[in-house]
């Protein structure tokens, strides 16, 4: 195994077709971050870093300058495949989850090509697809059964994560009640708040939802206003999902404790896959379950919480949020994610299946 010999930080962006709305944000354009690094023996791991400004405070500039001036000096030499040793590099640096997380990725994506197998098999093989979840952010209620309806007759998925939080809740009561009444038990809904409400908004909520079947419910309101997020999550009836309230291991490990949720999401753009396995260990071994987030990710992005997903069996128990990559316009990756029968495939080929079109990455980098 070679040493790591160069770590590039492009920039580029993507418009959406559809912008997708949330409680405490939005997305119209992937202005995202690839990450290609390469050994000195020409094996190259790639990456992709979403930042989520609202949510974590790393921008694309961020994210490009923290790799560019202080991640890349401190790693270009190291030997690719000692993934344990690079990730102490890593976390001497605070915050900037999504820039580690991605250097990260694309070293294990190294290691799986250099041994000539997949990253869903080097890390645990279990098995070779994931059930999809759509993310479905506000809109009107038409709007929401059309999209869901043209998923499920499209690519046969049938697990739908609802964006909720808005200020006029009854507005994200009568979608959830609408997709009930149109889908039945055909299809698997949960709600995501991104932090939207209050504890007694919350409460009021769940009460309204509480026949309509949910899965679970997730960071309906901030994990920081602790006495009233106990309350919730104590007084719901189904899993509650800590997801950007918990980013790191450790957060995970101090929200369950504190009783923030009970169940977690991983998302590999904010943990890689060397700190997704410490929530994984983490929870499975305390029978939390886990969730398969989606930080809006590319094909490329998907493809790497795919790999994860699939290597475990408690990571693959639910469906995995991989699918909103739809709703761009274009993307890097060269050989497209399939989604068949609503479940997404690992692709049987080194590494965790990223490959860009250089074309495109010519046409929508930013820096030339
Ligand atoms: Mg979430």
């Amino acid at each position: 195994m070679s040493r790591i010999a160069t770590i590039e930080a492009i920039p580029y962006c993507i418009d959406y077709a559809k912008t997708l709305r949330f409680a405490s944000g939005h997305v119209d354009k992937a202005d995202h971050i690839l990450l290609r690094i390469r050994t000195e023996d020409g094996v190259e791991g790639i990456a992709d870093a979403p930042p989520r400004p609202y949510t974590y405070g790393e921008t694309q500039r961020s994210i490009r300058a923290i790799i560019d001036e202080v991640l890349a000096p401190q790693l270009i030499g190291a030997r690719a495949d000692d993934t344990a040793r690079t990730n102490e590099v890593l976390k001497r640096t605070v915050n900037n989850n999504v820039a580690k997380a991605a250097i990260d990725i694309a070293l294990w994506d190294i290691k799986a090509k250099t041994y000539g197998t997949t990253l869903t098999r080097m890390l645990g093989g279990f098995t070779d697809r994931v059930q999809v979840a759509h993310m479905v952010g506000f809109a009107e209620t038409r709007d929401v059964l059309a999209e869901v309806d043209s998923l499920i007759e499209r690519y046969g998925i049938t697990a739908f994560k609802v964006k909720v939080g808005r200020p006029d809740v009854q507005q994200d009561i009568d979608v959830c009640r609408a997709l009930r009444e149109k889908f039945g038990d055909d299809i698997t809904m949960y709600a995501d708040g991104n932090r939207g409400w209050n504890a007694r908004e919350s409460a009021f909520v769940m009460d309204a939802l509480s026949e309509l079947g949910l899965a679970f419910v997730e960071e309906l309101n901030p994990a920081s206003e602790a006495f009233g997020r106990r309350g919730i999550v104590r007084a719901a009836c189904m899993p509650f999902v800590v997801d950007e309230s918990a980013p790191t291991p450790s957060d995970v490990w101090r929200s369950l404790q504190d009783g923030d949720g009970t169940a977690v999401s991983i998302k590999t753009a904010r943990t890689g896959f060397t700190d997704s396995l410490r929530i994984w260990g983490l929870c499975s071994s305390a029978g939390v379950d886990t969730v398969m987030g989606n930080q809006i990710d590319t094909q490329v992005g998907s493809l790497a919480t795919v790999a994860f997903g699939a290597a475990f069996r408690e990571t693959s128990a639910m469906a995995a949020e991989v699918s909103n990559f739809l709703d761009m316009e274009d993307d890097l990756q060269a050989e497209p994610l399939q989604i068949r029968d609503g479940c997404a495939l690992v692709p049987d080929r080194p590494g965790y299946g990223a490959e860009i079109d250089e074309d495109k990455l010519a046409f929508y980098r930013t820096d030339s």
